[in-house]
């Protein structure tokens, strides 16, 4: 693997008394797709969060791209291209289309707005028909659209989706994975939380099992295919 982008080493992070991430390592490389599987209650989410800051970490330490960012505020993250795009969509309901995409270029990449906006458009055309229409109206699918392309304005280094095909239709879980197939070819790192193991196995270089806060197994997917325990548990075969 080349220099990694993200680093982080004994990650530590919870809530309260409970302690969450008991002490993980993560690596993603630039333009890789990684992978992080796990059970419900796993800690996937409360790893997308501490690592984009908007959960303090308890321990350990995150770089990306050569910055400690282990402390730093969730603006300076963002600033720094590692941008975040939440389970849930969590848009801004009472705004405009167009708003919750300019949003998206608050803390970074501001000068490149409306070539960021053409380019957007150009991925969710839906977007460009509706940039007026109150967001919360928007359809599920068209959400889940609206907040990767908030996600996009910002011209990531790393894009973090946590679970992106949540409550969308087959066809439209078919055409979220050829985006986010897009997107990698275009030189885009992404950390892929998904409940569409196969499908995210197929894309991704390499995963990461996370359960009960801890790493079990992190490899290339095709290690991962092959060992028949993690075959059976994450994809039922
Ligand atoms: P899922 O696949 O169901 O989304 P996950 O792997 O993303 O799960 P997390 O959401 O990170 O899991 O949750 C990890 C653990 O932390 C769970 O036991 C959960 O109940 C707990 N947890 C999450 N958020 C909070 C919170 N705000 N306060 C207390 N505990 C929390």
């Amino acid at each position: 693997m080349s220099e990694a982008l993200l680093s982080v080493r004994g990650l530590r992070s919870g809530y309260g008394a409970v302690e969450v991430l008991r002490g993980i390592d993560v690596d993603v490389a630039p333009g890789e797709i990684v992978a992080l599987l796990g059970s419900n209650g796993a800690g996937k989410t409360t790893f997308n969060q501490t690592v984009s800051a908007l959960l303090a970490a308890r321990g350990g330490s995150i770089r990306f791209a050569g910055h400690d960012i282990t402390r730093a505020h969730y603006r300076d993250v963002v600033a720094q291209g590692l941008i975040h795009v939440p389970e849930g969509r969590r848009i801004f309901p009472n705004l405009s289309v167009l708003e919750n995409l300019e949003l998206g270029s608050f803390a970074r990449a501001r000068a490149h707005r409306a070539s960021n906006l053409q380019r957007v458009f150009e991925i969710f055309p839906r977007l460009k028909e509706r940039t007026a229409q109150v967001a919360g109206t928007m359809s599920g699918g068209e959400q889940q659209m609206l907040a990767i392309g908030r996600g996009l304005m910002g011209e990531p280094r790393l894009l973090i989706l946590d679970e992106p095909s949540l409550g969308l239709s087959p066809l439209l879980v078919e055409e979220l994975f050829g985006l986010v197939a897009r997107l990698h070819a275009q030189g885009l790192a992404i950390l892929l939380v998904e409940q569409n193991v196969a499908q995210t196995l197929e894309i991704a270089q390499r995963a990461y099992v996370l359960e009960n806060g801890a790493i079990q197994f992190s490899g290339s997917s095709a290690e991962l295919l092959a060992t028949d325990r993690l075959r059976q548990a994450y994809l039922g075969a």
